[in-house]
């Protein structure tokens, strides 16, 4: 109550230093400058985080801060969100406390470009639910759990980038959940689109998921020698393509060890462990496998010696056919057709692919499996993929860019969604704020029959006839009018100069990406791997899988299915938003890129959500609070009132002289339009 206004008064005498911990209370609430100005202001401070009314800003700092101490969570624990600075901790304890009073589910959506510290943040949201969260002897054993998952997931599913050296190559959304006392007491973890691509090759200066170096460099000789590898990372293709094995910031010995621990904590079994990693060998072998051309121009594998690690650490026999042919239905009798030595690297690259994304779901389910207990009320965390523009943008940008217009979609649904219900609530006329919607590409992609994934499915129906360039003509067909869409054909002059013949452009509400497309092939390999003795393999290729028969659900298609299934897990809960920005390119502390960060204040939608939080009225107290706190600047309502607070603050302002405009009252609360207003208030306050 009263202390709720210490925040308040703190960022009023030293709002000139520090800045202000609300963007809500800025004067010049419309001018980007003045935002980022604030946010410049509080960054050099090392004041990494400040409010948009309930949202979090995060700006990253590139440097340890001594803010995440066992005693800051206890400071924070059960503290108003205004009373103490603005920190991450504060967000987590308000959900909590919400969750715990209204007996509901909640999620927190984290969001910004790589690295910027979206993984951190849920990984300090975790720790402080660890942490903090009453417990017992039982539950500390889901706690460590939890804690635990963590590094597994992060080896197999995260890679050093260019932007960031422990870069999360997939989406995690991760349920904690909760007993009716507030004892953490299970989780669950959903994955999204892991960037499977990445196993076969690497740009310069980027390196494979961090589970194959921990394995050379970690893995004891005994497991090695089983597994036919050598300590040496050179040795292995699908290792050396980005050319930077060795990275100053990771250490893969002791990662190793780490995994190790974490997983024999996590109820992995040693078999269990020994077909992890073979499989993880088995696809360094495959890597180095090499085709050459027979006589008649068809591919045979080169180098037994690798096919012999493959088979013994996989358990497969049949692989030499399965890589160099592919099975044709005629009409009564399956063929065998042989490869070019081509198709054959790029069936092996697939087989690559195809299983390490495999084994990664099943990783996360053996996970979950640790971890479930039968849920009460949970926490989401959701920790995804930003916008992504490269210089060539293929399928996995689509994905990721089209998730992201989905979430964006979300976000204005729920906040303009919960202010309007507020303002119904309180009885007080609801005024529309112009924001840009992005609905109009969201349907672009997923529309039924004239979206692009619908075209996309259609195209994938009719193998051997559909090539890019087909998928391009009926594209252009289809929606070669939509406002978004963009291709060197419907383009005007300026923008053709910009296009390549068979690329396309979508404007999305985040930028321009143009998209290099590659027609996606469904897996060559089913049958082969279910012979498999792998039990891991086994049950990562089930035999009961669609046969060729049945129109099989395109990748697309699945991804589309996995975010509508997300799009309602968070539809059904209450949303809190983290909001990541990087502050500089390079990855260093103290720097402040201007143009950069005004780019993701305007993307991350921080703008518009502080015109809602705005829209009329910047400020809301409850009656009692607001009574509490000013009764003494009227004699009328000091010392105490006698009449409701309601009436109390009507008689209070009215003393104060506001004037009509500048507020409004509610059935619980006032709304105040400007925080001049309340700031005269406080001000009068702290003479008196
Ligand atoms: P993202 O998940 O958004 O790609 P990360 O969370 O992995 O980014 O952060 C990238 C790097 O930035 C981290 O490895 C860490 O070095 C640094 N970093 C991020 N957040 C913080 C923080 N709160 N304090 C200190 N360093 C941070
Ligand atoms: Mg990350």
């Amino acid at each position: 109550g009263v202390a709720g206004e210490r925040g308040v008064r703190a960022s009023l005498t030293a709002r000139d230093r520090v800045g202000i911990q609300d963007f809500v209370l800025l004067d010049a609430y419309t001018s980007e400058s003045a935002f980022l100005d604030n946010l410049r202001k509080r960054f050099h401070e090392n004041l990494i985080y400040t409010y948009v009314g309930t949202l979090l800003v995060s700006v990253n700092p590139y440097k340890d801060l001594d803010i995440y101490s066992k005693k800051q969570m206890d400071t924070y624990m059960g503290v108003n969100f205004f009373e103490l600075p603005p920190h991450i901790y504060a967000l987590a304890d308000n959900v909590f406390r919400t969750m715990l009073s209204e007996f509901n589910n909640h999620f927190i959506l984290i969001s910004g470009e790589s690295g910027a510290g979206k993984t951190e943040a849920s990984k300090k949201i975790l720790q402080f639910y660890a942490v903090s969260c009453p417990s017992t002897k039982l539950l500390n054993n889901v706690r460590d759990r939890l804690l635990l998952s963590n590094p597994v997931l992060e080896a197999f599913g995260n890679a050093k980038t260019l932007k960031n050296d422990n870069s999360s190559r997939f989406g995690k959304y991760m349920d904690i959940q909760f007993d009716h006392r507030g004892g953490a007491v299970g989780g669950h973890i959903l994955s999204y689109l892991l960037e499977k691509s990445r196993v076969v090759h690497q740009n310069h200066g980027e390196r494979n998921f961090h589970i194959f170096y921990q394995l050379v460099e970690g893995g004891e000789e005994d497991l090695l020698r089983w597994l036919g590898l050598e300590r040496n990372c050179k040795n292995y293709r699908y290792l050396v393509q980005g050319d930077c094995a060795k990275v100053s910031s990771i250490n893969d010995k002791s990662d190793w060890k780490t995994v190790q621990k974490a997983l024999s904590v996590i109820d992995f079994s040693e078999s269990d462990t020994e077909h992890l990693f073979g499989i993880i060998a088995s696809v360094l072998h495959l890597g180095n496998l090499k085709f050459e051309a027979d006589a008649r121009g068809y591919a045979t594998i080169k180098n037994n010696q690798e096919t012999h690690w493959v088979s013994k650490v996989n358990c497969l026999s049949v692989l030499q056919q399965g890589l160099t042919h592919r099975k044709i239905e005629a009409k009564t009798e399956e063929v065998l057709s042989p490869f070019s030595v081509e198709h054959a690297v790029y069936a092996r690259d697939a087989l690559a692919k195809a299983i390490y994304g495999r084994t990664f779901n099943w990783l996360v389910n053996k996970i979950n499996e640790s971890l479930d207990s039968s849920r009460k009320m949970v926490v989401g965390l959701l920790d995804i993929y930003g916008f992504e523009v490269f210089s060539v943008n293929s399928f996995e940008q689509f994905c990721i860019n089209y998730c992201n217009e989905k979430l964006q979609q979300l976000f204005i649904q729920l906040t303009l969604k919960s202010e309007q219900e507020e303002y119904e609530l309180e009885g007080i006329e609801w005024e529309p704020v112009p924001y840009f919607n992005n609905k109009i590409i969201c349907d672009l992609v997923e529309e039924k029959f004239r979206g692009i994934i619908s075209l996309l499915d259609e195209e994938c129906l009719r193998p051997g006839e559909a090539t890019d360039l087909t998928f391009l003509e009926k594209m252009e067909e289809k929606i070669g009018g939509h406002p978004h869409f963009v291709t060197h054909k419907l383009a005007d002059k300026n923008t053709r100069k910009t296009l390549e013949r068979g690329d396309f452009r979508l404007l999305h509400y985040a930028g321009e990406v143009t998209y290099y497309w590659l027609m996606y092939y469904s897996s060559l390999f089913h049958k082969v791997m279910q012979h498999s003795k792998n039990a891991i393999i086994k049950h990562c290729f089930p035999s009961s899988e669609p046969d060729n028969k049945k129109r099989p659900e395109t990748v697309v298609t699945q991804f589309k299915n996995s975010l509508v299934g997300l799009t309602e897990i968070l539809t059904s809960k209450e949303p809190w938003y983290v909001r990541c920005i990087k502050p500089n390119e390079s990855k260093q502390p103290a720097k402040f890129d201007d143009v950069l960060v005004r780019h993701q204040v305007k993307y991350l939608g921080l703008m518009e959500h502080l015109r809602v939080r705005r829209a009329g009225f910047a400020y809301r107290r409850k009656y009692e609070i607001f009574l509490q706190r000013y009764k003494a600047l009227c004699p009328d309502t000091w010392p105490n009132w006698k009449g409701t607070p309601a009436e109390g603050v009507r008689c209070l302002i009215k003393h104060l002289g506001y004037k009509t405009d500048e507020y409004k009252l509610g059935r619980t609360k006032i709304f105040i339009r400007h925080p001049r207003t309340l700031f005269a208030t406080e001000d009068a306050f702290q003479v008196c």
